[in-house]
C-alpha cells in the first residue's frame, strides 16, 4: 500500500495537468459526476496522508490507491478502469482504487495537521491523541491515520527499529521522550522517503521493513502479523526494547 511520500511524489508527477481543462472523464468508480466533470479546471492536486485529491473548482475527488491500487499517466492499462481523466495534455488513469467525491470545502473534511508531510503538521497534537489511547499497540497506534496520517507498515517498521521500540510495546508504557522522539522520526524517515523517491532509489533504504537480518545484531528479524489490523512487523527482540506494565 502506497504511504505518504509516494502519494506527494506521485502529485508532484501530476503537477503538469494543473491548470488544464478535462476533455473527459470515465470510470466505473461509482457516485462520480463524470458529465459534470467535462470542461471543468483542474485547479490544484493536494495530498492528505495516503489521499490523492483533485481539486476543482466547486468540489474535490479523492482517490485512496488501498491495497492493489494502481495508475498509469498518458498510458493504458489492460484493467477495469476505475477513473480515468483526459486532458489536452495527456491523460491520468486509475485501477483497483477508491475514488469518492467530495462537495465541502477541504478545510471542513481534512485536518491537516495530522498529515506528517504537511507544513502544519503537529507533532504536540499526535503525542496528546497517542497517549489517549494508553492501551493500544504502538505498532497499531502508528498505522492510525487519525493521528499521523501517511505514516504505512515501511515507515512503522523502520521508525520502530531506529527508535528501538518493540511493536508489542503499549503506547501508555513508552516514556514520553521516547514516543516524542517516535513521533519525530515519523515525520523524517517520510521526508527522507519522499527524496528516495524524488531521486529514484526509494526501496533501497529500509533497514527493517522486509529484511532479513537485523544490521545491529546479525541475527534474523522476527516478521510477525501483529494486532487487530495484521499487518506484518519486522523487528529485532535483541535491540528493540518492549514495553509492558510490571504487571504482566
Ligand atoms: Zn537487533
Amino acid at each position: 500500500m502506497p504511504e505518504g511520500p509516494q502519494m506527494v511524489f506521485l502529485k508532484e508527477q501530476l503537477e503538469p495537468f494543473i491548470g488544464q481543462v478535462v476533455l473527459k472523464a470515465t470510470g466505473s468508480a461509482k457516485n462520480i459526476p463524470y458529465a459534470s466533470m467535462q470542461n471543468q479546471v483542474l485547479t490544484s492536486i493536494k495530498t492528505f496522508g495516503k489521499e490523492l485529491l483533485f481539486c476543482f473548482p466547486d468540489f474535490t475527488i479523492r482517490i485512496h490507491l488501498m491495497l492493489f491500487g494502481k495508475y498509469a499517466i498518458n498510458e493504458e492499462l489492460n484493467r477495469v478502469l476505475r477513473l480515468g481523466l483526459a486532458f489536452e495534455g495527456g491523460s491520468i488513469n486509475f485501477y483497483a482504487c477508491d475514488c469518492r467525491f467530495i462537495s465541502e470545502p477541504l478545510n471542513q473534511v481534512y485536518d491537516w495537521s495530522t498529515d506528517v508531510l504537511h507544513p502544519s503538521f503537529d507533532p504536540d497534537k499526535a503525542l496528546a491523541k497517542l497517549y489517549r489511547k494508553p492501551k493500544k499497540l504502538i505498532c497499531e497506534a502508528l498505522l492510525d491515520q487519525d493521528i499521523l496520517a501517511g505514516v504505512g507498515n515501511g515507515i512503522k517498521n523502520d521508525v520502530l527499529f531506529r527508535m528501538q521500540i518493540h511493536p508489542e510495546s503499549l503506547v501508555g508504557e513508552i516514556p514520553e521522550a521516547a514516543l516524542q522522539k517516535l513521533v519525530q522520526a515519523c515525520v523524517k524517515l517520510s521526508t527522507e522517503y519522499l527524496d528516495w523517491k524524488r531521486e529514484g532509489t526509494a526501496g533501497n533504504h529500509w533497514q527493517a521493513y522486509k529484511q532479513p537480518t537485523c544490521p545491529r545484531d546479525y541475527i534474523p528479524f522476527r516478521k510477525q502479523k501483529i494486532g487487530p489490523s495484521g499487518r506484518t512487523s519486522y523487528f529485532c527482540d535483541k535491540c528493540q526494547q518492549l514495553y509492558l506494565p510490571d504487571t504482566i
